[in-house]
């Protein structure tokens, strides 16, 4: 047999070559918060594959419990018959959605399909067409995600035309409302829903919107937190004009901000809510979930999908549930959360670092570091600055991730970090900074 190495450079030149990577190699093993690569190179892995491996690379009870599943009931196609991890999802999940209302689940694949299943069903309960998304969204790369998907335009250049129907409204971060940095958050919240309001009055009607969807943390656009203040905005909105509220928590939802749910800290009640991501810890799963006055409109037979609420991911997702609760990693979530903002700061703070770091922000372990952007070609500012400390970083063995088209950096690490696995990621961090500036 080959060795990896020929193997690599033998099928590797046959990869979509549209396949981004930020490292070099074949990865052949995870472990809690590590991976190792063929050529011997150990990283500490600050992206969870995205957001994915929340606790962990190869979990043992999760991996465990998908294992023993394969071994009894790999696929049922739920549109022959539910089986048992999907009826035990269900059971779990009810106990912590961020509103009692949401009672109704449907399970797919991806985020992706969840976004899309969303706007199906907002469309076809409501009789409305018209979607608001926000600028600097993600939402997926299928066509109707692409379409609500608003952070960069490398996801969809060259390939309209897009699902029609789509507005924007700006999120309440001062890049994409044009507002002076140290803008208060009340006066980008009152910015953004001005901005709405005057949509609803001069682009789309309400008795043309079916749905508003929103991040209640900005993923893929830069790691922002919405002020609770405008999703409760949003909320109002949507409940006086009969449009629905889709809260888009792939990324940042399954304690990834050391709730459950990003939405829980405003109060806001989703009329649907996204999950993908962390639910499998890898294995492919997402849910669409809502209340059943609302599923129930749609007809029988207009929702499925070979795989969808497939078996094995389904029991891997329920142990998930589980490790939650046996591991209190909510709990480590906000004692990490701690020590890793008190590092960056510190960062922040250093002389050395000369004020180019402009933010630090985010929720539980769903956290940004923003750089001075160099405009205008300014000497003093460092150009490409997010991109070469993650490739810093990358070199110090640690794999993290940039994020926006804004120069910011984005921390997801396990949420069942080690404290020294913590420190050490913000120390390498802290070195990466200071030699990218000398
Ligand atoms: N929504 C959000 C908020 C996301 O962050 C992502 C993925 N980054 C998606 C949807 C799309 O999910 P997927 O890649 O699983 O299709």
């Amino acid at each position: 047999a080959k060795s990896l190495q020929d193997l690599y450079d033998t099928a590797g030149p046959h990869v979509h070559p549209a396949l981004g990577r930020i490292t070099e190699g074949v990865m052949t093993k995870g472990h809690g918060s590590y991976v190792d690569y063929s050529d011997g190179r150990r990283y500490l892995d600050f992206t969870c594959g995205i957001g994915v491996t929340n606790l962990g690379h190869a979990h043992p009870k999760v991996s465990g419990a998908a294992a023993e599943q394969c071994m009894n009931l790999v696929h049922s196609q739920c549109s022959i018959a539910l089986h048992e991890p999907y009826l035990r999802l269900i059971e779990g999940l009810i106990p912590i959605m961020p509103d009692p209302s949401l009672d109704s689940f449907f399970f797919w694949n991806s985020g992706s399909e969840a976004v899309e299943g969303a706007i199906k069903m907002a469309r076809s309960v409501t009789g409305k067409q018209n979607i608001i998304s926000m600028q600097g969204a993600y939402h997926g790369r299928t066509y109707g995600a692409m379409a609500v998907t608003k952070s960069k335009t490398i996801y969809s250049e060259g390939t309209a035309p897009l699902m029609p129907g789509v507005f924007t409204i700006p999120y309440p971060y001062w890049h994409q409302c044009g507002l002076p940095r140290d803008t208060p958050t009340e006066d980008l919240t009152a910015h953004c829903l001005n901005q709405l309001d005057l949509l609803l009055k001069q682009q789309t009607a309400p008795q043309d919107t079916a749905a508003i969807i929103i991040e209640p943390v900005l993923g893929e656009g830069g790691y922002v937190p919405a002020p609770s203040a405008f999703l409760q905005g949003l909320r109002e909105v949507c409940t006086q004009n009969d449009i629905l509220l889709i809260i888009d928590e792939v990324q940042s939802g399954m304690g990834r901000t050391g709730d459950y749910w990003a939405i829980s800290e405003s109060g806001v009640r989703p009329d649907i809510l996204l999950t993908a991501k962390g639910l499998g810890n890898g294995f492919p799963i997402s849910g669409i979930i809502t209340r059943t006055e609302i599923s129930s409109k749609m007809k029988k037979g207009s929702m499925g999908g070979t795989y969808a609420g497939n078996a094995v991911s389904c029991a891997a997702a329920v142990e998930v549930l589980k490790t939650f609760k046996r591991e209190n990693v909510l709990v480590n979530v906000k004692q990490r959360e701690k020590e890793l903002f008190s590092a960056l700061k510190a960062v922040q703070a250093d002389q050395g670092v000369k004020g180019l770091i402009w933010d630090v922000r985010g929720k539980g372990l769903m956290v940004a570091v923003e750089f001075a952007k160099n405009e205008r070609g300014k000497e003093s500012v460092p150009k490409d600055m997010s991109k070469r400390v993650a490739q810093k970083c990358i070199d110090k063995g640690m794999l993290i991730l940039t994020t926006s088209v804004f120069e910011v950096i984005r921390f997801i690490p396990p949420l069942n970090i080690t404290k020294e696995d913590m420190a050490k990621g913000c120390q390498i961090f802290a070195e990466a900074v200071k030699e990218v500036i000398r």
